[in-house]
């Protein structure tokens, strides 16, 4: 009888088990083959706890909630959304796969390529003074953090650091684009050979730098979708539209017209701050300009609708939504346009 109780109690078990929706990357070499820039055992803790834990820690995360099925991009790109959890350990399982991947021990190093070499010399005149910089960006880092080298929504290469396990793909970093070249400066990463001494481990860690992969990734970022994506993340006044438009036409679509009585100033003023802002280069022609025209028309026309005197309630509250349904169809063509 008993037996026949705990069958179902295991099978329910397995199904409310964690999601192993993201699992800890093998590091390409043994722990040992960093010696002596990085120390074995700093390597061991390193991969094995440390990104273990973020990756168990995100899997826990996003169990039994539709982020299982969202892509890693997806997760950070609106991180601002998402709870400390997610953000932290995203962040983390990201970051890391990415510094395993550029580090090798000098004899397996690639050289860098010549499109990547010409790039830091437009930009940095030369591979030291990138270099520099980005010791600058490791070194100035207040706490624990990430310095990178990345490509920028203008595609070119930029310099930055973000905090804890932030990185420049999320929306509450403040220069977007995608890393190419990490530095992990966490304790965690250098404490035990280096202690305090944050600035050795930034001198030492260069030896350890391949530039075959980062050129690899530089080739792969240019052409990645995701740059453009991060570019219409980054119009702020198309976010901040967006969020007075959901928060009236969803409701109104559910019968609910006080939102849109209430805020329909708030919205015709979004869409005036949308219509006067600078598009990212990528939305940058005519056709988004006629259509941020009409759509300021369209949310005046909203304004005096939702001003005006009704006799009949439900007969404006029908024209309202005939409107709005408008400004609506017209946001997502500026939306569509943007995808070009
Ligand atoms: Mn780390």
């Amino acid at each position: 009888m008993k037996a026949l109780l705990i069958l179902p109690l295991i099978a329910f078990c397995s199904f409310v088990s964690i999601a192993q929706v993201y699992t800890l990357p093998n590091l390409p070499f043994s722990f040992e083959a960093y010696e002596p820039y990085i120390d074995a055992q700093t390597m061991q803790i390193h991969h094995d706890k440390h990104h273990a834990a973020y990756v168990n820690n995100l899997n826990k995360a996003i169990t039994g909630t539709s982020m299982e099925s969202s892509s890693m991009n997806n997760l950070l790109m609106y991180a601002s959304f998402r709870s400390a959890a997610v953000r932290n350990n995203a962040g983390g399982h990201y970051n890391h796969s990415l510094f395993w991947e550029i580090l090798a021990p000098t004899t397996a190093q690639k050289l860098i390529s010549s499109e990547l070499q010409t790039a830091i010399i437009n930009q940095y005149t030369s591979l030291d003074s990138l270099k520099t910089l980005l010791n600058q960006a490791a070194s100035t880092r207040f706490g624990s953090g990430w310095a990178w080298l990345m490509v920028g929504t203008d595609g070119k290469l930029a310099v930055v650091s973000t905090a804890n396990q932030d990185n420049p793909i999320m929306d509450i970093s403040k220069d977007r684009g995608i890393p190419i070249l990490g530095i992990d400066v966490w304790e965690h990463a250098y404490y035990l050979k280096y202690q305090n001494k944050r600035g050795d481990y930034l001198g030492a860690i260069w030896n350890l730098i391949n530039w075959g992969v980062v050129s690899d990734k530089y080739a792969a970022a240019l052409n990645d979708p995701l740059l453009k994506e991060l570019e219409k993340d980054n119009w702020l006044a198309l976010k901040d539209f967006h969020k007075v438009m959901a928060q009236t036409f969803h409701p109104s679509e559910e019968n609910n017209f006080e939102p849109l009585r209430t805020r329909s100033g708030e919205l015709y003023a979004k869409a005036i701050l949308l219509k006067n802002s600078a598009p990212p280069a990528s939305a940058n022609n005519p056709r988004v300009q006629d259509a941020l025209t009409r759509l300021e028309k369209q949310c005046l026309t909203i304004h005096q609708l939702a001003q005006k005197p009704a006799k009949n309630e439900a007969s404006k509250n029908a024209a309202l939504f005939e409107q709005i349904s408008k400004a609506h169809d017209i946001f997502h063509e500026v939306e569509g346009l943007c995808h070009d």
